[in-house]
Parts: structure tokens; C-alpha cells; sequence
């Protein structure tokens, strides 16, 4: 986002002008940002046989798969819901990676059916799909090597509590269910977690993989997962995404020359390919002065953005209608009828009723968890491609809201 001629524009396009045209509460992304951290992404691992899937939970509109599809992107999903997206998006069933966790065996088996690759976390599920395919389907393991990513236990999926993963310490029983039901394991994944604070603590646990992968010898490719970080405010944290693919880069041919094979290396990120590439728009209905702050409440709240009150997300809020205004400290909440607090004591540029907030990183885990709470309308989605405005999800209706309800006599 730039600020040009005091408007600020996403692609060339005034982000005031794309609310005005199609009203508010709007997300809008643009597709040039998710090409730009892609290419970023493939130009840190440049030498290396890589494969990206993008985590599609983090924003799962089908034009957005589409354009990572064409890009040659592979796709990371956890559900059958989302290989099926994928699917349709046009990915061919050998670009999805189906990773779910705490699905029965039978959600595996429609995976199977559907011919995508099956990522399995837990011994006894394991067990259940070598007594059913033996070796004729071959499967990746996700392997759960206890490193603590990031400082936020919500995000964080990798550590000893977490329910994510075989446990690096039952790596002979998963051996014994191998050699027993002759599983062919075609891959070996970790995924810690949102947050890589530094790259260090992400190579500690990619080498615990890399050890696990010398027991297995018919591997296709090695799955390191995501958890790169993003900045969400200025001065951020995030993973230095060059540095990783040097020191990742080394380690991995190194494990390769030992292998004695070439094998792809992978990666799944959400965020990292589309938490930038979003803004979420709202208007103020009213400003509201008490003794103790003043609020500014918009037309939309935890329904339509839950990360602030889910797990505290910082995300930067801008005036676009009032950009170069005086700075004041506003609290800006939401209209639900719960305390739905986007951002207390922020300094913003001076709000008047009717303004337009953007919400900046609203491109990844914004619109995929929204909801419909208190019979509110989920926003519309705007996607800005090659420095057009096209609407790719329109605003809902009260038929929505009542689609599957079922009036009964009474
Ligand atoms: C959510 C998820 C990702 C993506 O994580 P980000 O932090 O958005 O990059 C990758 N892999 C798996 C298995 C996931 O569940």
C-alpha cells in the first residue's frame, strides 16, 4: 500500500475508491503482492529442488488457489473440504498435500479415492491405513520434533503438549508399523507452527526430521512445513526469509549427498504468501467519548475479524479516508454484542464519522474465520489483479443466513 497524492493505493487503485465502489465490510487483495513473496520464496532456495504448497486455510477463495495453481504452486490442505476446493481450483490430486489431524479413517480413505497425497500424524491411524493399502499407497509421515517456534503457545504446534505430529521419541514404533504392514513412506513432514522468531530454532528441528528420513529409503521429498513469520507492525519480527534459505539450502544437500539421492525439498506457508497481500476495509458508524477513552465503532467486529480477540494479533489500522490528519488515541471496537476490541489506545489519524479504516495483513486467517454471529452478513471479497478491481465473493443475504434451516411445525 502507497500513499499517492494523499490516497493510498494498492496496484494503482485508490483502496477509498474500491470501498466506495463496492461498499463495506471489504476484503481486498491483490495478486501482485502473493506473486512478489512467492518468487521471494523461490529466489532464497534457488539450487535446491523446490516445491511450494500453499496452506490454502489461510484464505481460501477459489480465484486465490487459482492463481497460485498458475503460478505452480502445489496446495497444503487439512481437510476434505479443501482438497476438494483444490480440485476444483484446477490442481492436479499430485499437487495437494492433505495434512489433517483428528479425522477418522474413513475422511483418509475418500483422500485415497481422490488421489492426492496423504499426510498421516498418528501411530494408530497409521496403522489402520497399512492394514488397508499395505504398500500399494504410498504416504507421508508428520513427524512432531518438540521445538518450541515462536514465543505464542496458541500458534505454536510443535511442542510437547501439542497434539500435532508423531513424537520424534516413537520413531521406532513407527519403524516396527512400517516394516510390518510394508507402508511406503514417500515422505517425511514437520510443521511447528506459526512463528519462526529465528532461524536457528527452525534448523534444530529441521535436522531432527533429516534424521528421522535416513530411516526411510524409498523418500520422494522432505516437508519442512511453514511458520514463516511476517511483520505486523513496524520494528516486527519475521523470518529472514534469505538467511533460512541459505543455511536450509546447505543443510538439506548435505542431507541429500548422505541420502544418496536428490529429493525435493517442500514448504507450506499461508501467511507468508498472503497475510500482506489483504485489507480489510470498514466504516465508522460513531465515534463515542466516555470518561474514560473514545471509541470508534465500525461496521464490522469479531465475526468478520477474530485474530485481535482470538489470540491477541496486533493489526495496523489506517484512515484512508484521512491519511495526513492529526494524530489522536482512539479504541477501535466492533458492533457485536460482546467486548470486541480490534485495537485499544491507537494512534490514528483524526477520525470523523463515515470514514474508512483499513485493516492492514488482513489476507491470511481473516476472512476463513469469519462467521455469521448475530445474524451479521460475512464481508464481500474484492481480488485486484493486473490493476483491475474484480468482486470475487458478493455480500451476503438474510436467504444465506436461513439456507439450511428447516421450519418444522409448531
Ligand atoms: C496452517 C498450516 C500451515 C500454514 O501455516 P502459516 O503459518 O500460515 O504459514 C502449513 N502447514 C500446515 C500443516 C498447517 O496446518
Amino acid at each position: 500500500m502507497q500513499l499517492t497524492e494523499n490516497a493510498l493505493k494498492i496496484d494503482g487503485l485508490s483502496l477509498e475508491a474500491i470501498a466506495n465502489e463496492f461498499g463495506t465490510p471489504l476484503y481486498v487483495y491483490e495478486t501482485a503482492k502473493m506473486e512478489a513473496q512467492y518468487k521471494r520464496l523461490q529466489k532464497a532456495f534457488k539450487g535446491t529442488k523446490l516445491k511450494i504448497n500453499y496452506a490454502c486455510k489461510a484464505l481460501t477463495n477459489l480465484n486465490v488457489l487459482r492463481f497460485f495453481q498458475q503460478l505452480g504452486s502445489g496446495l497444503d490442505t487439512v481437510s476434505i473440504q479443501e482438497v476438494q476446493l483444490g480440485l476444483k481450483a484446477g490442481f492436479k490430486p499430485e499437487d495437494i498435500m492433505y495434512t489433517p489431524n483428528g479425522v477418522s479413517i474413513d475422511e483418509i480413505k475418500k483422500a485415497v479415492e481422490l488421489g492426492v497425497r496423504v499426510n498421516i500424524d498418528n501411530l494408530s491411524i497409521l496403522e489402520q491405513f497399512g492394514s488397508i493399502y499395505g504398500g500399494s499407497y504410498p504416504v507421508c509421515v508428520r513427524m512432531n520434533p518438540h521445538i518450541m517456534a515462536g514465543g505464542n503457545a496458541k500458534i505454536s504446534v510443535g511442542h510437547i503438549d501439542s497434539k500435532f505430529g508423531i513424537s520424534i521419541h516413537q520413531v521406532r514404533h513407527l519403524e516396527r508399523l512400517v516394516k510390518s504392514l510394508n507402508i511406503h513412506v514417500e515422505g517425511v513432514h514437520m510443521h511447528t507452527g506459526s512463528d519462526i522468531l529465528d532461524v536457528d530454532t527452525f534448523l534444530t528441528g529441521a535436522e531432527l526430521l533429516l534424521e528421522v528420513a535416513h530411516k526411510f529409503d524409498a523418500l520422494q521429498y522432505i516437508d519442512f512445513g511453514s511458520g514463516f513469520k511476517v511483520a505486523y507492525q513496524p520494528n516486527d519480527i519475521e523470518t529472514n526469509v534469505e538467511e533460512l534459505g541459505e543455511k536450509m539450502s546447505a543443510l538439506f544437500k548435505q542431507f541429500c549427498q548422505d541420502y544418496g539421492r536428490e529429493l525435493k525439498i517442500e514448504f507450506e506457508p499461508g501467511k507468508f504468501l498472503v497475510s500482506e497481500a489483504g485489507y480489510f476495509l470498514c466504516k465508522v458508524n460513531g465515534l463515542k467519548q466516555t470518561t474514560a477513552t473514545v471509541f470508534a465503532q465500525v461496521d464490522t467486529g469479531m465475526n468478520h475479524l477474530i485474530r485481535p480477540m482470538l489470540y491477541d494479533a496486533h493489526h495496523e489500522i489506517v484512515n484512508i479516508s484521512n491519511p495526513a490528519g492529526r494524530k489522536r488515541v482512539y479504541s477501535v471496537v466492533g458492533y457485536i454484542c460482546e467486548t470486541d476490541t480490534f485495537a485499544n489506545d491507537r494512534q490514528l489519524s483524526e477520525i470523523r464519522e463515515g470514514d474508512i479504516l483499513a485493516f492492514k495483513n488482513a489476507g491470511a486467517y481473516c476472512y476463513t474465520m469469519s462467521n455469521n454471529y448475530n445474524s451479521r452478513y460475512r464481508p464481500a471479497e474484492v481480488l485486484v489483479h493486473k490493476g483491475k478491481a474484480h468482486l470475487i465473493t458478493k455480500r451476503e443475504t438474510l436467504e444465506d443466513i436461513t439456507r439450511n434451516q428447516l421450519e418444522i411445525k409448531l
